[in-house]
This record gives structure tokens, sequence and C-alpha cells, in this order.
């Protein structure tokens, strides 16, 4: 049972106004002009969204990762390309400079991001390396105090209007990924930070993704986060805590969805009577409300163990898991109950089915969480199907 304190229930209605007042009215707008959002996104750190996981010396406002979930749930029903977008600002985009950065880099880059002043991303993927970290081939090679990367990042959402970059490379030529070291680089005083080709793409078309050029950066070594090894490990500190929040993401996008799918059903009329009268309908909708129920319950489930402690790593990856793959499945059944209109631009349900995509790479594909999963199973480890 999900039970949220009067606080957290609180917070979810600010959010839910703020997103029917200013998200749901420009979501379409924002996806067909595939634009980053600019004036939303400055506006979701003046609110102090980006900081919600963040201590208040830095502008955050040290909330739990319940009511962070709630956040990104009530976002992602509004525009899951508003909700990428701010994702990536505060979580993987912020997070390492929070973690490993000097006050000074706290002060220079993370409060003014946590503001939404400055955008912040993460880059690791890379065009022959994406679930296979290890064979990524960026590199960075020391030169005095400092170090010189080289290498292309592909995939990196808001690259085209990122200022600062939290880039994985390898720190030694071995194979392998325990010499990987995580940088941050600021676009704006270092030389050599291209923008590659930007990615065109059907799911959260307003949050831009594209390719970064790495050509012989220099990076001055206070901008070397947490060492010369270990940025997998470091990644992995928060891997359960991305992939709970990209659960909350797809309950949010399949909430949408499945209202929307009602309130269609409800209207549309076919042989004498509201769709939603036929048993075949009335079933669909059954099945989506009763699969975006479990997954709520446990997203929410998990972020309350996060809160209390608990590392949850295969608890976090079923729970991506089911929660992406219910998304895609009520958002395609969502766009079928508006039947040719689930094709028409002018009802969300198409962006609902599209954007449901962008769920299943993020935090590991599902292939990617059964092998997790599957391996935390593994009887030699003494674990238990619990
Ligand atoms: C909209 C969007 C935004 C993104 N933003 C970022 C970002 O900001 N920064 C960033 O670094 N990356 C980002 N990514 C990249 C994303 O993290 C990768 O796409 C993801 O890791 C998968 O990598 P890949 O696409 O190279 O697939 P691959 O790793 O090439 O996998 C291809 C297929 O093979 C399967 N597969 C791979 N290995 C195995 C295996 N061992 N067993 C079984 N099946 C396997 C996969 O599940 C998949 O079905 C983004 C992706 C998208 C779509």
């Amino acid at each position: 049972m999900i039970s949220f304190t009067a606080e957290q229930e609180e917070f979810r209605k600010t959010v839910a106004r703020f997103v029917d007042a200013e998200v749901v009215p420009v979501a379409d707008a924002l996806d067909e002009r595939a634009e980053f959002p600019t004036g939303l996104f400055k506006r979701i750190g003046e609110l102090g969204y980006f900081g919600l996981r963040y201590p208040e010396k830095y502008g955050g406002a040290g909330s739990d990762m319940v009511t962070y979930c709630l956040f990104a749930e009530e976002l992602a029903r509004g525009s899951m390309s508003v909700a990428a977008a701010a994702a990536m600002q505060s979580l993987m985009g912020t997070y390492f400079i929070y973690k490993y950065g000097s006050e000074r880099l706290h002060e220079r880059y993370l409060a003014p991001a946590l503001r939404g002043d400055l955008v912040a991303t993460f880059a690791l993927t890379e065009p022959n390396a994406g679930s296979d970290v290890a064979n990524i081939t960026t590199r960075a090679e020391r030169r005095g105090d400092g170090w010189v990367v080289r290498g292309a990042k592909t995939w990196v959402t808001n690259a085209p209007v990122a200022d600062v970059l939290t880039v994985a490379a390898k720190t030694s030529p071995e194979r392998g990924m325990k010499n990987i070291a995580l940088f941050l680089l600021d676009r704006a005083t270092m030389r050599g930070i291209t923008l590659g080709k930007k990615i065109e793409k059907m799911a959260v078309r307003a949050s831009e993704t594209g390719e970064i050029l790495l050509d012989g950066v220099e990076v001055p070594a206070e901008h070397l986060l947490g060492g010369e090894t270990g940025g997998v490990e470091k990644v992995g500190t928060i891997l359960s805590e991305i992939r709970v929040m990209t659960a909350a993401l797809a309950v949010g996008l399949a909430r949408a969805a499945y209202d929307a799918a009602l309130a269609y059903g409800r209207e549309r009329h076919a042989f004498g009577k509201p769709i939603v009268e036929h048993q075949a309908i009335g079933f669909k909708l059954a099945d989506m409300l009763t699969s975006l129920h479990a997954a709520t319950l446990m997203t929410y489930q998990a972020a309350a163990g996060l809160d209390a402690g608990r590392t949850l790593t295969r608890e976090a990856a079923m729970t991506k898991l089911f929660a992406s793959e219910m998304a895609v499945k009520v958002t395609d059944e969502a766009a079928r109950i508006f039947g040719s209109y689930g094709l028409a631009m002018e009802y969300p349900a198409q962006r609902y089915f599209r954007d449901a995509r962008f769920l299943l790479p993020g935090g590991g594909t599902s292939e990617i969480l059964r092998l997790v999963i599957g391996r935390e199973l593994d009887y030699r480890r003494g674990e238990a199907l619990s």
C-alpha cells in the first residue's frame, strides 16, 4: 500500500497545478517544433524542482526520493520531453558535480544549474558503445597537471543547449571499464567541444539529443570528478535512483494516456452507445488501469526503499522493466481506443505512443535489466526469490 505524507500529497498538488497550467497547454506545440523548452526549463529552475534531491546550501530542497518521483510523474503526465530534459538536469547532469566536485565547482556550476541558469548533461554513450560501456574509446591523457580529452559522444540529452557536460573517458589504454573516469567539461571556457549531428527522433522531440565531438579538450585537474578510475562504479551508485525515477516517468505518461483514452471512450459513440460501454473497450481500460496500478505500487515502494537506505539493485531493475514496458503497452492500447484518431496529430494519443519508446533504452534496456535481475537471482550469490 502506498501512503504519502500530507507534505508529499500537497507537493503533488502543487506540481500538478503547475503542469496543468503551464506544461499541458504547450506540450503538443513543443513536440511539433522539436525545440528545447527554454522558457519552461527556466521556470522549473525558478520553482526549485531541479534541486529537489540536493542540499539547501546549493539552493536545493533536500527532498526524499518519493517526492522526487512525484515530481517526475506529474511532469511526465504533461510532457515527456520536458520531463526528460528536467530529469537529466536534476539527476545525472548535476549529481557527479555535487558528489565529487570541489566547493568552487559547486558554486560555479551546481548552484546555477539548480536555478536553471546553466544546462547540465551527462555523456557516456558513443557511436560504438551503448550498453557495452567497456567499449567506449574516448580517451583522457595527462598533460601537465590537467588532462586532454579526445573522442565522440552520441545520444547526449540536451546536447545542442548544454553548457556543462559530465563526460566518461578512459584514463589509460587498457580494455575493460576499470579505467573509466568522469570529467566536467565547460563549453564556455574549454576549446574543442563541438556539436555534431542533431538526432532527429520520433520520441521526446522537444528534448533535443545529439552528438558531441571532443577534439583535444584541455581539462584542468580540478574538473576530474572523483579520481582516475571507478567512473562506472560512480554511475552505479545512482543507477537505482535513475531506474526508479524512470519508472515514475512511465507512470506519469501512462496515466495521461489512460485518462485521455477513458475520456475519449465515454464521448465517442459507435453502434448506438459510448464505445467504453462495449465490453472489448472496457476490458482494455481495465487491463490498462490494472497494470498502471501495479507499476505505481512498485515505483513508490522502491522509492520508499531508497529513502530507507536500501540498495535495491534487483527491485529497481524490476521496477523500471515493468513500468517502462507497461507504459509502452498502455499508450499503445490508448491509441487503439482512439481508432483512426489515434494517428491524428490533433489528439495527444499519438504523442504518448511515441514518447513511451523513450523509456526503453535509458537506465538499461529491457534486455539488460533482465540480465541484472537474472544475475541477482544467481543461487551462488545466496539470493532468494522473495
Ligand atoms: C532519447 C534518448 C536520450 C539519451 N540520452 C543519453 C544521455 O544523455 N547520455 C548518454 O550517455 N546516453 C544517452 N542515451 C543513450 C542510451 O543510454 C543508450 O541508447 C542505451 O544505453 C542503449 O545503448 P545502444 O542504443 O547503443 O544499444 P546497444 O547497446 O547497441 O543495444 C542494442 C540492442 O541489443 C541489446 N543488447 C545489448 N547487449 C545485450 C546483451 N548483453 N544481452 C542481450 N541483449 C543485449 C539491447 O538491449 C538492445 O536491444 C539516450 C538514449 C535515448 C533514446
